[in-house]
């Protein structure tokens, strides 16, 4: 129950097992077409140009900075913690001038009134969300930053790597112009894949560029044809496709569209809401601030009273692993539990009961059994 690499669903470990083909076997060119028209559907971008390249999240950010940043272009990183920072630098590299809209505090988002004040002066060519940052469970307000971004016509860039696929999103709906995500999250596909669906605004931003793209492995130069030949079901190569980790995104796209994305959605919710209020019962408190910022694929906590990390050790004996803290000012003061993709209420359940032994060997005192209590309210 970590936020990624998350656990995988047997059909899809099954085809990391597959005997390998090759990347122009008819049944891979029509599996890695079938994946691209099915991401689509999943970010819910009709009009979107999806790329799939081996690689991490990383590079689906470098992609989106390489392909769409000039030097002295402005952007503008609206800054949730410790991806967002690393998006600013990616974008630095490539030459932008980068202005950021910061948190007040550890576990806020900045202030959409700032976001738009920093439009509205800086005029940015882009801007940048993180949609959930991993380091806090703080999940951005996407559908009206992307708005403010359309008003005052920046390009809008999400981060979608602990959200996609778990967190609501409507790209094109919401106006977003690229979204990026990794394969080990909500998408649930082992490591190896960097995903992004960039729209038409996002692609004329490209076509027009005067500067060749500074980056060899993510230009999109070479990498538009080849989508462009898988889609068309015909053979094509530029860099050898990751075969196995493209039949395993392939099987858990089906699986993901096979739920609905509506009810992957409120599933998604219904988990992490249950989860929460499984939480506030032992009396631990969310890292995020405000409720209307809690991320639905991830939960971060503030450990009790009287404990520290220490019961990370007898959570994992009672046999679930929950992940440490990550951001810098508050690393030894909380822990974070990832729910996101073919999670269920049971593993729900089963977290909770590992917390609620681990908080009992520390010593702490709380009403046994009343965190199942709250997480089987919320789940019924
Ligand atoms: N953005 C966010 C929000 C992330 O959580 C992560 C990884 N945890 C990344 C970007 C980077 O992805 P990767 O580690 O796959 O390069």
């Amino acid at each position: 129950m970590i936020p990624g690499p998350i656990e995988f669903t047997p059909d899809v470990l099954r085809a990391m097992g597959m005997p390998t083909t090759s990347h122009v076997a008819p049944n891979f060119i029509e599996i890695f077409g079938q994946a691209l028209e099915d991401l689509r559907n999943v970010f819910l971008a009709p009009s979107g140009q999806p790329f799939v390249v081996p690689g991490s999240g990383t590079l689906a950010m470098d992609m989106a900075a390489a392909n769409l940043v000039e030097p002295r272009d402005h952007a503008l990183v609206v800054n949730t913690g410790y991806f967002s920072d690393r998006f600013a630098k990616i974008l630095e590299r490539y030459g932008a001038i980068v202005t950021h809209v910061h948190a007040r505090t550890v576990g806020d988002a900045p202030p959409l009134g700032e976001v738009e004040s920093a439009l509205q002066s800086i005029k940015p060519k882009l801007m940048t969300i993180t949609h959930v940052d991993t380091s806090t469970a703080v999940a951005t307000n996407v559908r009206e930053l992307a708005a403010l971004g359309r008003k005052h016509e920046a390009l809008v860039i999400v981060d979608g790597v602990c959200a996609t696929a778990g967190e609501e999103m409507r790209q094109d709906e919401w106006g977003i112009d690229l979204a990026l995500t990794a394969s080990q999250k909500a998408l649930g596909v082992p490591p190896g894949l960097a995903l992004v669906v960039a729209g038409p605004r996002a692609m004329e931003t490209f076509k027009k560029r005067k500067k060749p793209v500074g980056n060899f492995y993510a230009d999109w130069t070479e990498w538009l044809p080849i989508m462009h030949a898988y889609e068309g079901r015909k053979p094509s190569y530029f860099a050898t496709p990751a075969v196995n980790l493209m039949w395993a995104l392939y099987v858990s796209l089906k699986g993901i569209l096979a739920e609905g994305m509506e009810v992957r959605f409120a599933r998604h919710k219904k988990l992490s809401d249950a989860f929460k209020a499984a939480m506030g019962a032992l009396t631990l408190k969310q890292v995020p601030i405000r409720p209307e910022n809690y991320a639905t694929t991830l939960s971060g906590l503030y450990y009790p009273e009287g404990v520290d990390k220490g019961v990370l050790k007898y959570i994992d004996e009672a046999g679930v692993i929950v992940a440490g803290g990550l951001h810098p000012a508050i690393r030894e003061q909380y822990f974070r539990v990832g729910h996101m993709g073919a999670v269920t209420g049971n593993d729900v359940i089963a977290t909770v009961a590992a917390i609620e032994s681990g908080l009992a060997r520390v010593g702490y005192k709380f009403e046994k059994g009343s965190g199942i209590v709250a997480a089987q309210r919320g789940l019924a």
